[in-house]
């Protein structure tokens, strides 16, 4: 366990103070006790996963932050199934599925998350998401650890039904035989749409907003608020896709806060509409509220 840990150095926009703890079980049963004591002593706990949906308060976090590490951050691909520990980034877990050709989880070559985080916020791109090719995750709390499905997750777009304090420890996810050709063609076909379509070589955390019931994605709305472009301190709207936001160098996550109330108010007073916010915030930071 390390104290006083900077989260900048976890979250892939690069922002955020410090977390009061910082610690890295390697085990469901290490991970338990952590979560125990951190019961005990009345703190928060956070999984941090690869920080790329995460905008970490630039006061700092006054709990305990968790990194998964070890075999919770280990994939293995056999018989139709991937077992990885919620720690494992989604990358490692396409190139184990890829290795032993199978298919089913292409879509996260687009998502630079881990299974925990993925789990979470039942990550998606290109028509798929987490609930469409997740078994089960073995989700642990202050209390112990047990196997949920999908359903008892409540994976919903971009959400799930896990509550702070529950961590996902491990899943196992259903993949399908496919050829190993076929998958480097899909997989790349993906991430040529993706670079045309989205800054990627920047710090930024993916979609800012979730996409609204509405004909225009947040992205297509925010240009047309005149936003792209759109700087506060060091944070600007990313002048490429106008649902992310980049760290120009100096930012912090308070300018980030600062845009994304900004957008949620000029697409309000145009368009008519709340845009919710798809990133997850972490420690004492908040978006100021819509009169
Ligand atoms: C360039 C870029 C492109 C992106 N494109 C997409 C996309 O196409 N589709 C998409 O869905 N997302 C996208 N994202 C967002 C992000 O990658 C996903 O939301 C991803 O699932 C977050 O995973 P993470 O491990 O980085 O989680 P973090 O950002 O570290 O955490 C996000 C949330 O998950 C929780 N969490 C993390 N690990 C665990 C765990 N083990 N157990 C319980 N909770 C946990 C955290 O506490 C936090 O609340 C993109 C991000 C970037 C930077």
């Amino acid at each position: 366990m390390k104290e006083r840990v900077a989260l900048s150095r976890y979250t892939t926009l690069g922002t955020g103070g410090p977390a009061r703890w910082l610690a890295t079980p390697t085990s469901v049963d290490e991970l338990v006790v952590l979560l125990g004591w951190a019961a005990e002593h009345d703190l928060p706990v956070a999984p941090v996963g690869l920080g790329s949906n995460l905008l970490a308060a630039d006061e700092g976090f006054e709990g305990l932050a968790l990194k998964l590490a070890g075999e919770l951050a280990s994939a293995e691909a056999d018989d139709g199934r991937l077992v990885a520990g919620g720690g494992a980034p989604l990358a490692v877990c396409l190139h184990r599925a890829r290795a032993v050709g199978l298919g089913g989880i292409e879509f996260v070559c687009a998502i630079p998350g881990t299974v925990g985080g993925g789990v979470w916020m039942n990550a998606g791109a290109y028509g798929g998401d987490v609930s469409s090719v997740l078994d089960r995750a073995l989700v642990a709390d202050a209390k112990g650890a047990r196997w949920l499905t999908p359903g008892e997750l409540g994976l919903r777009y971009r959400r799930s039904g896990l509550a702070p304090g529950q961590v996902v420890a491990l899943a196992e996810f259903r993949l399908e035989a496919r050829p190993v050709d076929e998958i480097k063609v899909t997989v790349a076909d993906m991430q040529t749409r993706r670079k045309a379509a989205q800054p990627t070589n920047k710090r930024t955390f993916g979609s800012v907003f979730k996409n609204p019931e509405h004909e225009l994605t947040a992205g297509r709305m925010l240009e047309a608020c005149g936003l792209r472009g759109h700087a506060i301190g060091g944070a600007r709207i990313s002048p490429k896709h106008a649902n992310f936001i980049e760290n120009d160098g100096g930012a912090r996550s308070a300018d980030a806060i600062a845009l994304i109330a900004e957008a949620r108010r000029r697409a309000r007073a145009e368009f008519g509409v709340f845009l919710e916010p798809e990133v997850q915030l972490l420690g004492p930071i908040e978006i100021p509220p819509l009169d």
